[in-house]
């Protein structure tokens, strides 16, 4: 008998149909033995729904008033949820109790919409499963010291579910979503994608980053802080396939020192579209440069990604940096009027039709030769690198967006990432 955490997304509690399914699924387990904590999103869409009905009745503000609102607003959902569980729990003839955050307590710092959980008292969860109950508390919120409910960020549920298993010491974390683990890339880019029976917390966390949507990337971090045991998988089995083949289903997001891992130098090619490169043009090389620019940057609040400066000719050289997308032209403007004048700068260039693609893996750590097995599989695609940058798990290149695809699925057949290891 363990101490199980089950999570269930918004697509899994999309119906009453599929809440029933969910409901079966717990009590199989609980019969099983072990002892159930299970926090649910809002059903899908709920969420939007109701964040769009504030948008109906005001434009957004930047202000602790208006996000409080929200919170308390984006709350209901969960809560919703998982009463419904909690009922439908009950209807299988299993005794069931739900609590929103605040009946936890789940207690967060004051920061609405994107709160950090500060800490958790299981005291009550704890009683309800000794005395036989599954216990249903509500993802994505907590409350404050004061006594404020806050939210957790879009995707918060996973950080939830992840921060119970961690302070009630789970065996198990079990995120239940709508794709059956985590791949070698997106299956929609490389049919020839393949699930991951285990990849190490520092990849997955890799991944998140590079917009591998399948985990909140903040639930990520918490895993690998508390060594928290986590795997993802399918909701939409048949919720009666046998216990212990479902045990070992999804993918498991372990650690680099567990005898489980999977030996592959790369684990994951990934990458997104979310940046623009922003370039200045004939900077004076003289020390402060770097920071005039990003200082300026990071003041107005634009988080910097891959950067690179040029050698420099005749005392000249060009300054390159990516941001995100929905910051480009907001940084561009403040480059142009602020920075530009003061800098005897040439120029400040934009292009936002690039991508960033990288090769993930712990296995870079003890390789040499990988980085420029990447670059000689690009070049013979004629791809051209504008940017590179490197972690001690990682290696990314910036590319134009028109060739990520090609790019993807040439490096996810160069590093043999659509056969079984062996
Ligand atoms: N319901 C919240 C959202 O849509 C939290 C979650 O689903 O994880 O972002
Ligand atoms: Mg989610």
């Amino acid at each position: 008998m363990a101490l199980i955490v089950h999570k269930y997304g918004g697509t899994s509690m999309g119906s009453p149909e599929r809440i029933r399914n969910v409901a079966k699924r717990v009590a199989k387990w609980a019969r099983a033995g072990h002892h159930m904590v299970v926090v649910p999103s809002a059903m899908s869409g709920e969420t939007n729904r109701l964040l769009g009905l504030a948008k109906e009745l005001a434009p957004a503000r930047a202000d602790d008033a208006y996000w409080r609102e929200l919170d308390a607003l984006a709350a209901t959902g969960e809560q919703a949820s998982s009463a419904l569980l909690a009922i439908a729990l009950q209807a299988e003839g299993m005794a069931s109790v739900s609590y929103a955050g605040w009946q936890v307590p789940i207690r967060t710092d004051s920061a609405y919409t994107k709160a950090r959980i500060e800490a958790i008292d299981d005291t009550r969860v704890r009683a309800d499963l000794a005395a036989g109950r599954v216990v249903i508390v509500t993802g994505f919120q907590g409350v404050d010291a004061l006594g404020n409910i806050t939210t957790l960020g879009r995707g918060g549920s996973d950080t939830s579910a992840v921060a119970v298993a961690a302070a009630m010491k789970a065996a198990e974390c079990l995120i239940y979503t709508d794709v059956d683990g985590v791949y070698t890339t997106d299956p929609r880019v490389v049919p020839e994608a393949r699930r991951l029976h285990t990849v190490s917390f520092e990849e997955m966390l890799e991944m998140a980053s590079m917009g591998s949507k399948v985990l909140q990337i903040r639930s990520v971090e918490f895993a690998g802080k508390y060594r928290v045991p986590l795997r993802v998988l399918s909701s939409f089995t048949p919720w009666d396939i046998d216990i212990v083949e479902e045990a070992k289903s999804g993918t498991l997001i372990t650690f680099e020192d567990d005898e489980h891992m999977e030996q592959a130098i790369v684990s994951g090619i990934a990458f997104n579209r979310d940046e623009a490169k922003i370039s200045v043009l004939g900077v004076p090389d003289k020390p402060g440069i770097a920071y005039q620019i990003l200082g300026a940057v990071a003041d107005a609040n634009v988080e910097v990604d891959v950067i690179i400066q040029n050698i420099s000719k005749e005392g000249k050289t060009d300054f390159s940096f990516t941001v995100n997308r929905g910051d480009f032209t907001r940084t561009l403007e403040l480059l142009r009027t602020r920075v530009l004048p003061g800098l005897g700068a040439q120029e400040v260039v934009g292009d936002a039709k690039i991508c960033k693609v990288s090769i993930v893996g712990i296995g870079m750590r003890s390789h040499v030769g990988i980085a420029s097995k990447m670059f000689r599989c690009l070049s013979e695609e004629g791809i051209n690198i504008q940017m590179i940058s490197t972690s001690e798990i990682k290696t990314s290149v910036v590319i134009d967006e028109k060739y990520m695809e090609l790019a993807v699925r040439a490096l996810h057949k160069a590093f043999d990432l659509d056969q079984t290891p062996v």
